[in-house]
């Protein structure tokens, strides 16, 4: 069995409405763009975003994918 973790790196978004990238930088922080159509939060702990039309949405969040190799059941 593989296992794969995803460790988010950055959170964050672009909001094509007015060009802003905005950041989720820790757990509670709540981040709008300057023109309040989309936002991320969560920080590294969790990826939320939104928007108010989403194709106005652009992820740009970067993640570090981990493969576990482990937990290999075997009967002797
Ligand atoms: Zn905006």
């Amino acid at each position: 069995m593989v296992e794969v973790i995803k460790k988010i790196i950055h959170n964050r978004a672009k909001c094509l409405k007015c060009g802003d990238i905005i950041e989720s930088r820790y757990r509670h922080d709540f981040v709008n763009c300057s023109c309040g159509e989309i936002f991320v939060d969560g920080g590294t702990d969790y990826c939320r975003g939104g928007a108010k039309e989403f194709r106005n949405f652009i992820d740009m969040s970067e993640y570090e994918e981990k493969e576990i190799n482990g937990t290999i059941t075997r009967t002797p």
